[in-house]
């Protein structure tokens, strides 16, 4: 891997070629397709990426609001008018068909459009003293610079969820992708680059967790992380984050329950089975890998979830009739594999699919699993399993289904498909998740909404909306004697 680097590292306004290791950068529906070579970036370059942010963030912070408005204004603009071109980009190294590709980059540019507006609306509080004659303040202020380190799954649209409110919030970032899809997030930094952002507020730098990200931890000027990754690694980013006591944001996995009553329509429970369980070829942390269906409904509802799954055409992410796209790399696939044949060792019964698959092109293909007959302690109803399998478990009622789908070490989305008011309502208060949907798809997908989990799947103040600013922002009380 000496090739030179086609892409550099985003450092204080400048790119840089980084050391002589490379990201090679393979598209996963065709291993023989090289998207480009991208910079792995050292300590050194973390050194220098923090220092420029570090230096640009008087400025940024204290920037009139129109100029952060204006820079986050024009990125979102600049995401949706390329979409279909970068959308192209991320479905090419990153295997989501070009439709869900297409979209999530659409969505990127909406989390930058949104908070330029909320850059006006970063109100504080006028609050009376308890004391006369004195006036109570409570203003926002950035809490510095910060570090955010995001997975593979969604390479537009998770950066943009955190590098949008850092920056309208007046932070200064240090931007550390995941090592799989170097290509979306270099086109993202690009465009940054070009906003009229000053020198050294977005800073961006590619390579291996253990060392980026790892530099980013250990670093006493970052003042905080936003990390979406694995539960593991997780936990090593909050230990290390408690060490040097910084502010620290989570989101991790998911084993989410969509729970079908009798009651429910069984096309649209079925649509929200395909839809939650294998769009994005099952590899989202809000996935529907658990389906729990009362008994009145189970024949059907399996029966129209395996016709569905049946015109479902698993092949290359930019071909114009693939519904789903190959898995990330082979290690995914592989894990995927290792899932589908535990299951069957646990005695679930494979209904469709779990095949790996042979394609024009050499991929990581594999044919959407769906289980039966399992229950809600076998393993693949208890780990997260990233991939496209679902399994499902039949119940006698919906107090039971309840329990069952919040008997979880995880809680991030949840959903039920009924036609019952006093079901859906009861499940949306007392389902352990930060997300209930209800006749959908376990998914979160409004941008102007929080977004995180209970349990393991999310530690810290939410994302998105107006709730991320409880992490981006650090309040100061200010009294005055009037
Ligand atoms: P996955 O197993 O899906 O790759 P990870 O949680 O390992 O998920 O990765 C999510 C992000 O965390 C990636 O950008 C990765 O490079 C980064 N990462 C991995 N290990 C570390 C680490 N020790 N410290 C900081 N970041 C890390």
């Amino acid at each position: 891997m000496s090739e030179s680097a086609a892409y550099g590292n985003f450092i204080a306004g400048a790119w840089h070629a980084g050391a002589r290791e490379t990201l090679e950068n393979r598209n996963p529906s065709d291993l023989d397709d090289v998207i480009g070579h991208y910079a792995c970036a050292e300590q050194a370059d973390v050194d220098a990426a923090v220092a420029a942010a570090r230096a640009a963030l008087p400025a940024w912070a204290d920037a009139e609001l129109e100029t952060r408005h204006a820079v986050l204004n024009r990125i979102g603009t600049e995401l949706m008018a390329r979409k279909d071109e970068l959308g192209r980009l991320l479905a090419r190294e990153e295997g989501k068909t070009l439709p869900e590709a297409t979209g999530e980059v659409a969505r990127a540019g909406q989390f930058f459009s949104f908070y330029a507006g909320e850059v006006l609306r970063n109100f504080g509080e006028l609050a009376p003293s308890v004391r006369p004659g004195i006036e109570v303040e409570v203003r926002r202020e950035p809490i510095g610079v910060v570090g955010l380190i995001t997975p593979w799954n969604f390479p537009a649209a998770i950066p943009a969820w955190k590098i949008a409110p850092a920056l309208a919030y007046g932070n200064t970032v240090v931007f550390k992708p995941a090592e799989l899809v170097p290509g979306t997030a270099w086109a993202l930094a690009e465009i940054i680059g070009r906003s009229g952002i000053p020198e050294g507020a977005f800073n961006m730098v590619m390579g291996h967790g253990a060392v980026v990200g790892e530099a980013l931890l250990g670093h006493d000027d970052v003042a905080g992380i936003s990390f979406t990754g694995s539960v593991e690694t997780g936990r090593h980013v909050a230990r290390r984050c408690a060490e040097g006591f910084k502010k620290v944001q989570l989101e991790l996995g998911g084993k989410n329950p969509l729970v079908v009553l009798d009651d429910a329509d069984v096309e649209t429970a079925a649509d929200a089975a395909l839809n939650g369980a294998y769009s994005g070829s099952g590899q989202k942390c809000t996935a529907s890998e658990r389906l729990i269906v009362t008994q009145g409904i189970h024949d059907r509802f399996v029966e129209a979830l395996i016709a569905k799954l049946q015109d479902y055409k698993v092949g290359h992410a930019l071909a114009a009739d693939s519904k789903m796209g190959p898995l990330v790399d082979e290690r995914q696939l592989d894990k995927s594999l290792g899932y589908i044949a535990l299951a069957q060792q646990e005695g679930a019964e494979l209904v469709f699919g779990g095949q790996r698959l042979n394609r024009e092109t050499r991929g990581h293909y594999l044919a959407p699993a769906l289980f039966t007959g399992t229950h809600n302690d076998m393993r693949i109803n208890r780990e997260e399993m990233f991939g496209p399998i679902a399994a499902v478990q039949r119940v006698r009622d919906y107090d039971e289904a309840l329990e069952k789908a919040n008997d979880t070490s995880f809680g991030l989305t949840s959903g039920i498909c009924t036609t019952s008011l006093k079901h859906a309502t009861h499940f949306k208060q007392h389902s352990a998740a930060g997300i209930a949907t209800v006749n959908l798809p376990t998914g979160g997908m409004d941008y102007h909404v929080p977004f995180g989990g209970k349990k393991m799947s999310s530690y810290g103040p939410r994302e998105q909306g107006q709730h991320a600013r409880d992490f981006y922002t650090v309040t100061k009380t200010a009294y005055t004697k009037v």
